[in-house]
């Protein structure tokens, strides 16, 4: 006879995990099936770091999760005595009218959120390593900073497993179907029953959701991390933010403090631009070519970042057509199925809350959480 749980989860990324410890912590039966082993790099939760910030520029809808997601990384430190947020501050710069400033003190307006506004001149003196134009602006927000992804996930994988949840690794689903008032879970080793399935594919929901009706995007991007000229000094989380910096193209790059120390130095990436893949043909190797775009770039930004190039490392973007998440009951299964994906390169530090959401969902069927935004009818073809 199948084991028989509560609900299933798959996929034990970054918001698998956390489902999987927000279902378990609440007394139900969970098993969490992973493709791969735990903490793994063939997703898009690895890396060492990931931004976090609140005077969020995509849309003010996202504030209130961002302040729970707050309160969770607290938890989940308490919790498991792992290093999970260094609240280091953050300065999001750019023209007054770009996406980047104008949206951010859109939310940190609208939210009431402090909030520094820095000229040119004001970010030059507060932050010596970074040089912007005459013409670019500063929203310096001192509670942004950056999550740690593998700590985060091992932190959850941990607490699930203490709760008694059951976490299959390298045991993908292949398949499921609507079974009774639940549903049948098949992998190639064994068959589950469940009363409810949570699916967080990550990168593999062009595969797992072909029903949603959302047209995913699945993008490559790299990770770039140097060693700066001068030493890693002013950029310890101590002196220095992490940043996000648009510029007159609308090309927006991102960076934080050396968090490692000098030999791997400091991480830098450029936010969207990347080239369209699948996890199955996704180039792994960064070119030469790449390196020199990059560290060229960071010279007119951030001067003494591209001393020395210390390693690359790529990860994938699961893009939606507006970038706004998809967290819902499926709108095709929606009294057994529940869905968390498109997470468009910006998911990773609400990882807690989405757990939350997730586990609400498939206990209750709701949730008190403003998940408006994430509904994917939104993205239902037109009709002909
Ligand atoms: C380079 C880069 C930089 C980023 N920077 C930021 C940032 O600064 N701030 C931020 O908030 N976000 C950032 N993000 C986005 C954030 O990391 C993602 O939104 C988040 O990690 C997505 O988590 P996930 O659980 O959806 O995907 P994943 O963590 O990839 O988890 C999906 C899991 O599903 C598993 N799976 C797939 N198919 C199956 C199957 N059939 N059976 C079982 N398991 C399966 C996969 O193996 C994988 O483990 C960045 C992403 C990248 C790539």
């Amino acid at each position: 006879m199948s084991p028989t749980y509560d609900v299933v989860v798959i996929g034990l990324g970054g918001m698998g995990s956390a489902a999987a410890h927000h279902l378990s912590s609440r007394g139900a039966r969970v098993l969490g099936l992973e493709k791969f082993g735990p903490v793994h790099q063939r997703g898009s939760s690895h890396g060492g770091s990931r931004i976090t910030r609140q005077s969020y520029f995509e849309d003010p809808a996202y504030v209130p999760l961002l302040l729970r997601a707050y309160e969770l990384y607290e938890d989940v430190e308490r919790a498991t005595g792992r290093d999970i947020a260094t609240l280091c501050g953050g300065v999001m710069i750019g023209r007054p009218d770009s996406l980047t400033v104008s949206g951010s003190l859109r939310s940190a307006t609208q939210w009431d959120l402090p909030h520094d506004m820095l000229d040119a001149a004001e970010i030059r003196r507060r932050f010596p390593t970074l040089a912007p134009q005459d013409d670019e602006v500063g929203l310096f927000e001192r509670k942004a900073g950056l999550v740690r992804p593998e700590n985060m996930v091992a932190a959850h994988l941990q607490l699930a497993t203490r709760q008694g949840a059951d976490l299959h690794f390298d045991e993908p689903m292949t398949h499921w179907e609507p079974y009774r008032d639940g549903v049948r879970v098949h992998t190639a080793e064994d068959t589950y029953t469940a009363g409810q399935l949570v699916i967080c594919p990550g990168a593999w929901a062009p595969r797992l959701l072909t029903d949603l009706g959302v047209p995913f995007t699945i993008e490559r991007q790299v990770m770039y991390w140097f060693r700066p000229r001068g030493g890693v000094r002013p950029f310890l989380p101590e002196n220095h933010p992490i940043y996000i910096w648009e510029d007159a193209d609308n090309v927006q790059v991102y960076g934080f403090p050396a968090i490692d120390g000098p030999e791997l130095g400091a991480k830098v990436a450029f936010f969207r631009k990347g080239q369209v893949c699948t996890p199955e043909t996704i180039d792994r190797t960064v070119h030469e070519d790449e390196i020199r775009a990059m560290a060229d770039h960071m010279a007119r930004c951030v001067p003494d970042l591209p001393g020395a190039f210390l390693k690359a490392a790529t990860c994938m973007y699961s893009n939606t057509p507006d970038e706004h998440f998809v967290i819902a009951r499926h709108p095709a299964h929606p009294e057994s199925v529940t869905v968390a994906c498109g997470f468009s390169g910006h998911g990773f530090k609400f990882v807690p809350v989405v757990g939350e959401i997730l586990a609400d969902l498939a206990l209750t069927g709701t949730t008190p959480h403003p998940i408006g935004l994430f509904d994917p009818h939104r993205l239902a073809a037109a009709p002909a």
